[in-house]
């Protein structure tokens, strides 16, 4: 329950596949049952898969991070001319203007769209080169919204991360949100 207003749930943003929709380009999920039971009483989630939202369908070719001349890209695994690269940029920019009221967003790890950190880079030719990567709608919804508390379920696993989180998210929701309308 959110302590400081009792009364509601604080709006966050999640992607989907941490919520068990079948999303994932096998049409799988990620279902994270501490996401589900422990923060369905503090989180109102707004569920989010930028993939299926530009058009990808499920399932889908499998994408990846790819390290070019023209710097990271996010091209298609087994078809590296499909390059989504802009369009997950464009989502994540678009997301960040049409929900206004989140307060933070919980993104699925290691994903080529979803992940804040480590994600795998690959060569054009098709060799791992690094784990150094940010998701491409992670990184343009994050850098819309500066300083918007995120973290990723790898993360959320650890209390002291967890709680640290949801203080942040207390925080962003009184700052920018509390005592209006909701
Ligand atoms: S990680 Fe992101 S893009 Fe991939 S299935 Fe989950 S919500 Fe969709």
């Amino acid at each position: 329950m959110n302590r400081l207003y009792p009364h509601r749930k604080i709006p966050i943003g999640i992607s989907s596949c941490l919520l068990g929709e079948q999303v994932r380009y096998d049409g799988g999920h990620r279902h994270n049952s501490l996401i589900t039971t422990q923060l369905s009483g503090i989180f109102e989630f707004r569920p989010l898969c930028p993939e299926v939202a530009i058009g990808l369908g499920v399932p889908r070719q499998p994408i990846q991070l790819v390290h070019t001349a023209q710097g990271i890209r996010v091209r298609g695994v087994h078809k590296p001319e499909l390059d989504v690269t802009r369009k997950l940029q464009a989502y994540g920019q678009q997301v960040a203007t049409r929900y206004t009221d989140i307060c933070g967003y919980i993104f699925k790890a290691h994903s080529p769209s979803c992940g804040t950190r480590g994600v795998a880079t690959w060569t054009e030719q098709g060799n791992g080169d690094g784990t150094n990567g940010i998701g491409a709608y992670a990184a343009a919804l994050i850098s819309a919204i500066p300083g918007l508390p995120t973290i990723d379920e790898a993360a959320l696993q650890d209390p002291a991360q967890r709680q640290h989180f949801i203080t942040e998210v207390t925080g962003w929701y009184q700052k920018n949100h509390a005592g209006k309308p909701g």
